[in-house]
């Protein structure tokens, strides 16, 4: 129904007169034992999920971010830290074509996702934000009951079967069931921050996504649903691969195998996003290569 397709970029109303090709991704759930050494040698024994390529982007005038390339490992959490305006949001909301509606939004250079074009003619955005889910700093449940919110996007992919199941699955995997399953028909809008925001991952989760996309997930919360925030992505990271931004240092050191570390090239007229560096988290924190990393983290600047 939704299968996004790369070879065509035609949408399911095209099944009849095209031939579709599925991105084949390997199955799941499938937990994968932990790196030796937060993350340790990814480029060896990993799977790259996203292979970025000399990504530039651009609102209007503004360039945001200049000339990036990394590439993101399969069943790692990786981290995106720098100052503000680096450009941490625009990296990664461009993973999954979230900024396509920005005005003035223009992206060059390439983002593979499995060895597809997420830019590419014609590919259906429905199926890269089924499948590269996105959770934002603010937690946005519906204005509907709890039971709802998880199956709501469910439903409207055609994933109607065993829907009580998938509701509970997606709300065990997020740690909300205990707490929530003797109200599932209340509103979600009752539920505190910490609670919405793993509503929000819960839906996230509900349609079955490869990719959890974390754009400061707990900025907006207390620390003890900071913790409960982080202790979910370090036992979903057997399951999905995890990117998140945030703007601390503390919580990057404490749950991410991959740094990557953005800041403003400030050599030219304009202030433009760049990345530094990107290295196993120990690396970033402990033994930087770039002295503005070093100095980032050693709280000198930013
Ligand atoms: P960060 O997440 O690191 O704070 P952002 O990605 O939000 O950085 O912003 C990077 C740059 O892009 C900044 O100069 C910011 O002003 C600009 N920018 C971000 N979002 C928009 C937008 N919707 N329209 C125009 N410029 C934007």
């Amino acid at each position: 129904m939704t299968a996004w397709d790369p070879g065509t970029g035609r949408g399911a109303g095209d099944d009849a007169v095209r031939p579709r090709v599925r991105i084949q991704t390997e199955p799941r759930p499938q937990a994968v034992p932990a790196p030796t050494q937060n993350g340790g040698a990814p480029e060896a024994v990993r799977e790259a999920v996203f292979d970025i390529r000399d990504m530039s982007v651009r609102y209007g005038e503004n360039r945001a971010l200049d000339w990036t390339t990394l590439k993101i490992y399969r069943h790692l959490v990786t981290a995106v830290i720098g100052p503000s305006g680096c450009g941490k949001s625009t990296f990664i909301r461009s993973l999954n074509r979230m900024n396509d509606s920005v005005p003035g939004f223009r992206l060059s250079g390439q983002v593979l996702y499995h060895g597809h074009d997420v830019y590419g003619s014609g590919v259906n955005r429905v199926e890269v934000r089924r499948r590269i889910g996105m959770v934002f700093q603010k937690p946005n449940p519906f204005p509907k009951s709890i039971y709802d919110n998880i199956a709501w996007a469910a439903r409207n992919l055609g994933m109607k079967d065993d829907l009580d199941d998938r509701v509970e699955r997606a709300l065990r995997s997020a740690a909300l069931w205990t707490e929530v399953k003797d109200r599932l028909n209340q509103s979600a809008l009752g539920l505190s921050g910490g609670q919405q925001q793993r509503l929000c991952i819960a839906r996230a989760i509900a349609i079955e996504p490869d990719v959890l996309l974390l754009d400061e997930p707990a900025s907006a919360l207390d620390p003890i649903a900071t913790a409960s925030i982080e202790e979910l992505m370090l036992q979903l990271k057997s399951r999905y691969t995890i990117v998140i931004v945030t703007h601390n240092m503390q919580q990057a050191a404490r749950v991410a195998d991959r740094t990557a570390f953005f800041s403003l090239d400030v050599s030219g007229a304009n202030r433009v996003g760049t990345l530094i560096e990107y290295a196993d988290t120990s690396t970033i924190f402990r033994n930087p290569a770039d002295l503005r990393t070093r100095d980032y983290v050693t709280g000198q600047f930013g």
